[in-house]
Order: C-alpha cells, then structure tokens, then sequence
C-alpha cells in the first residue's frame, strides 16, 4: 500500500557503503568498509553519546586470561543459550575476542589494566572467569565510542551525519539500493552499493527500560517493511538491577557490581537469592530478574535493594558513575542500599543474518543488535554483545566494501499513504499505552491472554496510526515502535514454552521436544507478519520449517 513519486525530484546522494548507525556495530562497520578503499556514509538520528554502546558499563568479554580459554567462553555461552545458539557462530565470535582487544587497542583505546600493567578483567553473571574488558571503572562504552569517533573522523571516505534518520530502506527489484532519509524536514535518498544496517536496540517499547531514548527498534522494522527475514524476536533481555527512583530516568547498576560482591536484600533486609540459584547474585540475568520480579509481587514493593557494603573494595572507586548518579539521590553507595528493578535491556531477535553478517535481502547486512546471528540463542551472556558488534561489524564491513556490483537505481521512493481521516491521535498517550502494555504483558511472565490482548491492540494501534500517519522523525519512531511490538508479541505467542528469556507462566516448562527451534517471521505481500519456524539455515532459507499461523 505504499504511494510513489518521482525519485528524479528528491536529491541522491552516491556512496559505496551505507551505515545506518554509530555504535559499536555501525562504527566498526564503516571503519573497516574505508580501510578496504569504499566511499562510506555513516548516518545517525542521535549523537553517539545517546547510542546503546555510549552506555555500556561492564566492557566486553574476551579469552585474555592464563585461567580462561576458548572452550570455558564457549561453553558459558552456550548455557547461558539454553539451546538456541548456534556452536559455529558462537566459536567463531569468541575466537575472535583476543584480536577484537587489540584492535581497539591499536585504535587508541584505554582499558583499564592492573599495577602489573595487565589488562585488569572483570567478572559477570553467567561467566565462569574473570574476562571483562572495561574502561574508567564502568565507562566503557564512552571509550569505545571515543575511539570509534575520532577513526573515523581521520579517514578520507567517511561521512558521518549526525541527526539523519533512515525512514525506509530502498529496495529495487529484490535487493538493496539504498535508504530514504530524513534530516529534518528535508527529504534524501542515498544509492549505495550495500547498506549495513546496525540501527541498535528496541528497549523503549518498554516502560521500564536501561536503553536511551533513540532505541525504538528503528533497525528490525526498517528490516521487516524491507521484506527481509527476521529471528528470534520473543527474546528479549531484561536487566535486573535497574536504579529504581520515582520520577528519576533509569540507570543500569551493572552486573559487574555484584560480580566485586554485592547482594540483593529484600525491604526487610533479607538476602533471596541464596537458595533461587547455586551462583546466587551472578545468576543468569533471567534467573534473577525474575526472582526480584517474584519477590516484589511476594511482598508488595515496587522494589528490592542492592547491597554494595559487602563489595570487596571502595565502591566509590570501582564505580564511579553510579557512585555521582546515586550520589545526585542523596544515596551514599557504600552505606546506602540502593533500589533496583528489572527493566527491559538487550533485544536478542533480530533481522537474521550469518556469519558475514548477510540478511536474505542482497545487498542488505545488519550488525549488532538489531541482528540476530543466534549467539545469545535463548538469552545472553553478559558482555557478549559489545563483542559480537565489534566482531561482525568489521566483517560486514568488509564484506560490504567488496561489493562490486552498482545496483539500480531506485526507480521511486516509497512514502506513506497520505492520511485518509485523521482520528485524533495523541502521540504521548498512544506512547505511553504501548510501554504500558509491553510491560505488562510481553515483559518477564507472559501467558495466552495477555499476549492475545497484545497483539490485537498493537494491530488496531497500527491501524489508527497508519491511518493519521504524520511524516515527521517522531511518527515514524512510534510506528517503528508499534511494528517492533508486534514482532515480539507475536513471536512470544507463538513459543509455548519457557526457555531463556522467554518466560510462560502457562507454558512454564522447557520443551525440547517441540521447541528447539527458531521462530522467524517475515512480511507477507499484504503487509502481514507471516511466521514459520525451524532450525537455522541460511538467512533466506525458512523454507523447510514448519508453519505457523499467520497474524495481522
Ligand atoms: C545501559 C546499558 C549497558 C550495557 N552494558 C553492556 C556491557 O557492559 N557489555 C555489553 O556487551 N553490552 C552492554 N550493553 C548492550 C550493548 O551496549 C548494546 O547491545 C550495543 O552497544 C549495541 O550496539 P549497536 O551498535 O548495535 O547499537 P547502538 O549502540 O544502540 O547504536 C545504534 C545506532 O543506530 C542509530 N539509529 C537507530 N535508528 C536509526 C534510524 N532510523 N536512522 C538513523 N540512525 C538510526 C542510533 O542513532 C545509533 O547511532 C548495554 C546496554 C545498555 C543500554
């Protein structure tokens, strides 16, 4: 249903490589497409600063320590996992953490390292090794972006435009060529040879989230309108130990503040996860986040508490940041208990892609998280996101760059329909519902009714928004919300089962039987998500899987 005009009207820019994103994904992807000799536009809509990986505490994870190996990383993966991650994708990324260090590293990088002169690691849930690479104490990802930002800033045949924001990818006759932009009122088209579409995260669909303001799942619904095959999308990541302040934004207290020891408490003061999870506090973020979710309920809180009096060391200086954000709440960290809850961090679904980070569309890549290349499987080690970014953004980019064949140019641009009666619409209110509902219903326990509700109500808010669409930056977000929203509804409706993140209080039970398989959902021709699920195969292979319904 989409109108067209004239593509001779609207101005086009020619480039080699599209990037759609600046964080770790997008900036090691056009990086490393320059460094091959491609023309390289970098977009972004937001500042790096305001990106996912600008937020990143903990670091990365890497083989770097003479008690950690290959295997021991795989092999924490692939629990954490819970049978969905794929072994070849996940040895290939972890292989590849001792380079990625370096790289960084030869990029100008400062990590934090030991009075030896060693890098200084970091332990996180789920590992069993000290093996987290981290900057300034919890800083990270303001480091990685620094480095990021300023390579890029030296290389020739980069662009990088701040405030650009992809409305649509281009696609002519079934591949790739480029993407429509938007920076402000004005409209671009860019003809690229490859786009790489490293658009980040979908946390803002949740009311209660860690992510910035820019993550509305732009990435899997660009990805999705384009026809491309997406993965996975039931899963989504919950961090639990959130700074809970009425009134205040939400911060992450990460997890590497209970790996130095710290515990969570109840009201009362009692400790409760002694007993939930033989690792306690650095048990699987699932596992966590949901026996705080159970114990608010057991007891009536809105929250529990972290106990940083037991971390072993000055709290202050091991983090700093949270020590100046608590700080500014008049919460002294070391003496203080600090309130927590979970709130909706990492999106593991994605637009599918292998190892080379290729999608089912040609000329199509997607990296970092708005990609799923089934690493995090079921659920995610921590710090193995930064790592898979900065692994597959560089391959991508590679690839990408050796692209040689000139695609068509685009004959029209799609644009919305113009609206046909425009029902009066509160942008805010309708926002504020769809957090609401994602919380309540697609968030940490879900069930049949709940889902069922969600995903009427995200069709007929589809319907209404599409209906009195705007053609301004913050429309198209909140669309790409509601379309994102239903990708995840609708794939969590369809796992009847409990395995990771992915929590049923029907379904509670992990199926292996059934359900060690991927659910992927793509497009239909009318607009529909259309849904199949199997194993992995290729990303343009959902051909012998086993269908499910289809749902508006
Ligand atoms: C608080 C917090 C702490 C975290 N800590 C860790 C950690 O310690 N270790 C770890 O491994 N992971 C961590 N993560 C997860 C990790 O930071 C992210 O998964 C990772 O940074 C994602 O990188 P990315 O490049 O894919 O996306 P992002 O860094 O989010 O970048 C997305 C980019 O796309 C741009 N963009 C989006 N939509 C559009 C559009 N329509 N048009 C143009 N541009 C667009 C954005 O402006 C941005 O530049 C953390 C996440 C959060 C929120």
């Amino acid at each position: 249903m989409l109108g067209g005009f004239d593509a001779r009207r609207t101005p086009i820019l020619q480039t080699d490589v599209l990037v759609i994103g600046a964080g770790i994904a997008g900036g090691t992807a056009a990086l490393a497409a320059a460094r091959q000799g491609a023309s390289v536009l970098c977009v972004s809509k937001t500042p790096p600063s305001e990106a996912n990986t600008a937020w990143a505490k903990g670091g990365f994870a890497a083989v770097l320590a003479p008690d950690d190996s290959f295997r021991l990383h795989v092999e924490d993966t692939l629990r954490v996992g819970a049978g969905l991650s794929d072994p070849q994708v996940v040895e290939r990324i972890i292989r590849s953490g001792p380079d990625t260090y370096d790289w960084f590293c030869d990029l100008g990088a400062r990590f934090d390292r030991m009075r030896s002169g060693q890098v200084a690691l970091g332990r996180e849930g789920g590992h069993s090794v000290h093996r987290v690479v981290h900057a300034n104490g919890d800083a990270t990802g303001i480091e990685i972006e620094r480095v990021l930002t300023q390579s890029l800033a030296n290389e020739e045949d980069v662009i990088v435009r701040i405030g650009a924001f992809v409305r649509d990818l281009l696609i002519e006759d079934g591949r790739c060529v480029g993407a429509v932009i938007l920076e402000g009122d004005v409209e671009l088209a860019v003809h690229a040879r490859s786009v790489i579409l490293a658009a980040g995260g979908a946390g803002q669909v949740y009311r209660e989230t860690t992510n910035p303001a820019g993550a509305c799942g732009d990435g899997t619904a660009l990805g999705f309108r384009a026809g491309a095959v997406l993965s996975d999308m039931e899963f989504v990541q919950f961090h639990p130990t959130v700074l809970y302040i009425a009134g205040a934004s939400r911060f992450l207290i990460s997890e590497v503040v209970r790996g130095a020891g710290a515990q969570l408490r109840d009201a009362a003061g009692q400790r409760f996860m002694v007993g939930v999870h033989r690792d306690a506090e650095l048990a699987p973020r699932d596992v966590v986040s949901r026996a705080i979710l159970d114990r608010m309920v057991a007891t009536g809180d809105t929250h529990v508490y972290l106990d940083l009096s037991t971390v072993d060391g000055d709290p202050h200086e091991l983090f700093p940041s949270i020590s100046r954000i608590c700080r500014a709440f008049d919460i002294d960290i070391a003496h203080d208990p600090v309130p927590v809850r979970p709130g909706a961090h990492y999106a593991i679904g994605g637009v599918r892609t292998d190892l080379e980070g290729r999608t089912s569309i040609e000329g199509l890549f997607a990296v970092g998280e708005a990609a799923a290349t089934a690493l995090h499987g079921a659920n995610r080690l921590a710090s193995n996101s930064l790592l898979e970014g900065a692994v597959l953004g560089r391959v991508a980019g590679e690839s990408a760059a050796a692209t040689t064949r000139a695609p068509s140019l685009p004959r029209r641009i799609p644009k919305p329909p113009e609206p046909d009666y425009a029902p009066q619409l509160q942008l805010d209110d309708l926002l504020y519902s769809l957090k609401s509902l994602m919380w309540r219903n697609v968030g940490l326990a879900r069930d049949e009714p709940g889902l069922e509700e969600a995903v009427h109500r995200l069709a007929l808010w589809n319907h209404y928004l599409l209906r009195a669409h705007g053609h301004d930056r913050r429309s198209y977000e909140l669309k790409n919300m509601l379309t994102t929203s239903s990708l995840i509804a609708s794939a969590a409706r369809s796992r009847t089962e409990s395995r990771g993140t992915h929590y049923r209080t029907d379904h509670a039970l992990r199926s292996d039987d059934s359900w060690c398989r991927h659910v992927f959902l793509c497009r239909s021709p009318e607009g529909a998500i259309e849904q199949t699920s199997g194993p992995l195969g290729p990303p343009s292979d959902v051909g012998s899987v086993q269908g499910l319904s289809d749902v508006e």
